[in-house]
């Protein structure tokens, strides 16, 4: 299975662009029973999503960021680090934000066996939902790697898969308003944004140092330019017809 998604993404790679988008309004026409949600059909609004939380440094000035313009967003977090920083969730929950689940930590799926994925994904989700004391109902996977039984364990504990449309490649350093206007060049309405607070980075490499909660300030500055309002997924797909892709990597 592993093996052919890697042949499958190899070959999807070597596509040129405009063969790619084509190819994906195929899959994705017959691919509602196996999509993620990527983005909604809505106007003015789009899907905040932040990964990889709670993080001691940023997620509590991030919060303070998204209350100064009155924005919400959906909180991608890592059971592990739910575990370790309860109060950050806490606080993540009472400022009206929604929590979703990264996972128990940022291990790639497509490199375990299903049953593992079943009872990884199952402890994270019990454990966040007792945490947050709120029900769990989408679900990210790390990196965005997926294959299909990846996707079906996920959906079988009965979470719905988020993937993105738009980032500001924020694992990438940078200065913060250099980082936001990645995304803002080309961001379209209903977009579902992925960021993050915390950013887990391979052992070895280093994650980036720039002050995250600058780049949101600018990310929300220049939405609210361009007329669009960040909002958490819940408000996003309530406000219009959600969009799946088939979204299967390595
Ligand atoms: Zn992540």
């Amino acid at each position: 299975m592993t093996n052919g998604l890697a042949r499958a993404w190899r070959l999807r790679t070597m596509l040129p662009p405009e063969w790619r988008s084509r190819a994906r309004h195929v899959v994705d026409a017959c691919g509602r029973p196996i999509g993620s949600l990527h983005a909604a059909s809505v106007t003015g609004l789009v899907g905040l999503t932040v990964d990889d939380g709670p993080d001691p440094h940023w997620t509590l000035p991030l919060l303070d960021v998204l209350a100064a313009h009155g924005c919400r967003a959906t909180f991608f977090v890592l059971a592990y680090r739910a575990l370790r920083y309860p109060d950050i969730l806490r606080a993540t929950v009472a400022a009206g934000h929604e929590i979703a689940l990264h996972g128990w930590d940022h291990t790639r799926l497509t490199a375990l066996p299903p049953s593992e994925v079943l009872a990884r994904s199952r402890h994270a989700k019990a454990v966040v939902e007792d945490l947050s004391g709120a029900p769990v109902r989408w679900f990210r996977p790390p990196f965005g790697a997926q294959s299909l039984r990846s996707y079906l364990a996920v959906r079988r504990l009965g979470m719905e898969v988020v993937v993105w449309s738009a980032t500001p490649r924020d694992w990438e350093d940078g200065e913060p308003d250099e980082v936001a206007g990645r995304v803002l060049a080309d961001v379209r309405d209903g977009d579902i944004l992925l960021t993050h607070d915390g950013v887990e980075v391979p052992a070895g490499d280093s994650a980036p140092t720039f002050d995250r909660a600058a780049m949101f300030g600018a990310l929300l500055d220049g939405l609210a330019s361009r007329g669009l309002r960040a909002t958490a997924l819940e408000n996003l797909v309530r406000s219009g017809p959600a969009r799946y892709t088939a979204w299967f990597r390595p």
